[in-house]
């Protein structure tokens, strides 16, 4: 087993000696800056001119200032704005003011990873990467708790840069739930495949074609709704809690015959070897490249794809079966909301 550190493992010092400027104010920057604000760090948040985040981050009692000036003030800088406009920002903005002795800190790796942003000799480059969105690690902190992190360094200039990830992790509440050691490229090759296989791409279109197999044949949408996508909830939750075989325990013996039998002739040995190219992809740097050249052009297929998917029948039934149940969405705001479709 990996070692995890937990609260006492941690040197809570550390991060409350520095000054540290959070930079953007989104999902991670609103959590950050409050819950090391409320473990008794001295926490300025960067934000870009006109940024409708000011006035929630001054709400919320933090100092509010330009990326620059919390760059200038600070000794340890975390980078919070979102993946495609680190480079710029970094660029432009955080790298004229960065001083040997200082930390650049990120929540995920993709950026120092793919040689993206490279930051000079003297200044520790560390990564503290909560393995939940934002608002859990706010919610979770003020309720006692936190949210699992992983730490890692990528340039140890002050041979204490570990120390210090760790002693962030624990500022922001990581350390009561578990914060694992990894590297920069770990983190950033394990999520990025994750989130292509298993976790949104691989769930989506094996729902997609789950549900256009089932129309095709001739059943109701509705049904096919039901049984491909509402109920993934119901079998995701007991894996959670228990594991597979956990799950396999609370279905039926019929469902987990055909589990057994039929799941591996669905992910066969084509879709292994598939994952294996999309791992490749993503080791030789090949996604990187291509995500960083859509976001230069505009985003022209990003946009295309994201239209056509809203189009796709499965979401037309589901907005209406949903509608009929609140309950399922509680509080959230809803993409048909949010779109206005
Ligand atoms: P987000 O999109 O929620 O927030 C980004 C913030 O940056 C926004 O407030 C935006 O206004 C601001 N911003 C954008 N451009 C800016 C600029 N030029 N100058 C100043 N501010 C600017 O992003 P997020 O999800 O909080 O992600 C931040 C980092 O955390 C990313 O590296 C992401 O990979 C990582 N992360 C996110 C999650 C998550 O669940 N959201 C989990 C772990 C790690
Ligand atoms: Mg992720």
């Amino acid at each position: 087993m990996a070692k995890l550190y937990y609260e006492s493992d941690a040197d809570k010092a550390l991060i409350r000696s520095r000054k540290v400027a959070i930079i953007g104010y989104g999902s991670q920057g609103h959590a950050h800056a409050q819950n090391l604000r409320d473990s008794g760090v001295d926490v300025r948040v960067g934000l870009r001119e006109g940024s409708s985040s000011r006035a929630k981050a001054e709400a919320a009692g933090l100092r509010a200032t330009s990326v620059a000036d919390a760059v200038g003030e600070a000794d340890l800088v975390m980078v919070l704005v979102s993946d495609t406009e680190q480079t710029e920002v970094y660029e432009n903005e955080i790298a004229p003011r960065l001083k040997d002795g200082d930390a650049l800190f990120f929540a995920h790796g993709f950026n120092i990873r793919f040689g993206l942003v490279t930051p000079p000799d003297g200044v520790d480059v560390g990564m503290v990467a909560p393995k939940g969105p934002g608002h859990l690690v706010r919610r979770t902190y003020e309720a006692g708790g936190g949210v699992p992190s992983l730490i890692a360094v990528s340039r140890d200039a002050s041979g204490k840069a570990m120390e210090l990830a760790l002693s962030y992790a624990d500022a922001i509440g990581a350390t009561r739930a578990g914060v694992l050691e990894t590297t920069f490229e770990e983190e950033t090759e394990t999520d990025l495949f994750g989130e292509q296989v298993v976790l949104c791409g691989g769930v989506s279109a094996l729902v997609t074609a789950g549900f256009d197999t089932l129309v095709e044949a001739g059943y109701q949408p509705e049904s096919a709704y039901f049984e491909c996508l509402h109920e993934l909830k119901l079998i995701v939750d007991l894996m959670y809690e228990q594991g597979i075989s956990g799950m396999r325990f609370s279905v039926s013996d019929t469902a987990e015959y055909g589990d057994l039998t039929r799941g591996p002739r669905i992910i066969d040995e084509h879709v292994r070897a598939e994952m294996r190219s999309i791992l490749d992809e993503i080791r030789d740097g090949s996604f990187a490249k291509e995500w960083v050249d859509e976001n230069r052009a505009g985003r022209p297929r990003f946009n295309e794809l994201r239209a056509a998917g809203r189009e796709h029948p499965i979401e037309k039934v589901g907005a209406e079966l949903r509608a009929m149940m609140p309950f399922v969405s509680g509080g959230r705001k809803r993409l048909e909301d949010v779109s206005g479709g």
